[in-house]
């Protein structure tokens, strides 16, 4: 039996592994609907490998390029947020969310509409608006799949109908490129330089927030909304092999891990074969050669984006949204070289200072959440570039 599938954000890291496991198994998958921001071109060569239906781009002034781009191939085209939302709209037996930042979550709220099997991979949109998505899930009885490696191993490790017997969720975390570096060092890091991850190949994105390590913050949220066990029991673990994804922890003293090698097709892998298991090109895991796995306790002061991800998950309501929002806002910038690497979780504490909106009911006021944290936050920047 094929499974008809739709990829979300099919351009990018997540999305291209995605892509890769597919099309190695073509007699098992089909795929429904494409997606891209502004890749027209690798939009286009995907849907035409893949045989897709259709293809949708979320720049709305590219819509003719990819039309262009896919004239003669039967692949109908779409641009624009719209186009995104019909895209996670279509019937799919599967969907995979890999668009990154909360851009993703509207595409994404439409799937679980649908009460779609959804691979969860755009953490950001969990994190801004985590209460209405998971009622979403269960409203229309949709099905959540982490994707985020640490997520998928809690996922594997959990067990789910006990949820009262698990003292501890360990959240691992590799502690980025600057696991060992003063403040001073990290004062005067480049983007080229903190996009280099030791252990994983990822978009710019989500690689700045790892050398920030806001990436577990975000990641501390996205748990509690998934394993609803109490935020007060996830605890991060700095492990910088990257080699055991996450644990829980039971009442009886057991813990349960699961190990990989850092490879995104391991939990894209498991998500798509989902309640089965299918075959996976990736590297075996070699313990021999790896030889040792070490732990140590994170830094909340070289890494004050933990402390701020904790306290947001702790008030709920509108923080998290906020923390997202202007984290976005600021790596943006600092991979456009207008402000400092420090500077990133700077920008987050000030604007979680100067905004404390009520708790947003409903995904307009989410989106109206996010919009002032953005402004506020490009408003602060503007002063420090000045
Ligand atoms: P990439 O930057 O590599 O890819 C992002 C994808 O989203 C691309 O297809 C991109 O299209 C599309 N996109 C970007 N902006 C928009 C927008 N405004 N509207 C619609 N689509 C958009 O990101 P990653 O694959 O690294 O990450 C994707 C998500 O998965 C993130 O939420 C990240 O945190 C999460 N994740 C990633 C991991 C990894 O290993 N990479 C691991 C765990 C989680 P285009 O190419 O046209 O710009
Ligand atoms: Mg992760």
């Amino acid at each position: 039996m094929t499974r008809a599938v739709t990829i979300l954000g099919a351009t990018g890291s997540v999305g291209s592994s995605t892509l890769d496991l597919i099309e190695r198994t073509p007699d098992a998958f089909e795929v429904v609907a494409l997606t891209a921001h502004s890749d027209v071109a690798g939009l286009a060569a995907a849907a035409r490998r893949t045989g897709a239906r259709f293809a949708a781009i979320g720049d709305d002034r590219l819509g003719p390029a990819l039309a262009d781009a896919l004239a003669g191939s039967g692949v109908e085209t779409g641009a624009g947020e719209s186009a995104l939302i019909d895209a996670a709209s279509m019937p799919a037996d599967w969907t995979m969310a890999a668009i990154v930042g909360c851009a993703g979550l509207k595409p994404v709220m439409a799937a679980l509409e649908q009460g779609r099997t959804l691979g969860l991979a755009n953490k950001e949109s969990l994190v801004s608006a985590g209460d209405l998505m998971m009622q979403a899930a269960r409203g229309h009885g949709a099905t959540l799949l982490p994707v985020d490696s640490e997520h998928n191993a809690i996922f594997q490790c959990l067990d789910h109908a006990r949820l009262e017997s698990v003292r501890r969720i360990i959240l691992t975390a590799s502690g980025g490129p600057f696991r060992t570096w003063s403040r001073a060092e990290m004062a005067a890091v480049t983007p080229e330089r903190a996009v280099q991850h030791p252990n994983w190949s990822m978009g710019a994105k989500i690689s700045i927030d790892s050398a920030t390590m806001m990436n577990k913050g975000l990641e501390l949220i996205e748990a509690h909304h998934l394993f609803p066990v109490g935020h007060g029991r996830i605890d991060i673990l700095v492990h910088p092999q990257s080699v055991i994804h996450s644990m829980v922890e039971y009442v009886d003293g057991s813990t349960l891990a699961q190990l990989g090698t850092p490879d995104m097709r391991v939990p894209i892998a498991h998500a798509l074969a989902w309640p089965e298991r299918m075959v996976a090109p990736v590297e075996t895991l070699d313990l021999v050669r790896i030889g040792s796995l070490s732990f140590e306790a994170p830094d909340p002061d070289r890494f004050p984006a933990l402390a701020l991800a904790r306290a947001a998950v702790e008030a709920g309501g509108a923080r998290p949204a906020i923390l997202n929002a202007a984290n976005e806002q600021a790596v943006a910038a600092f991979l456009a070289r207008r402000i400092g690497f420090l500077d990133i979780a700077a920008i987050v504490a000030q604007v979680l200072d100067r905004y404390d909106p009520a708790a947003p009911a409903n995904l307009d006021e989410v989106f109206v959440v996010d919009g002032e944290a953005r402004r506020l936050a490009d408003e602060l920047m503007e002063v420090k570039a000045a």
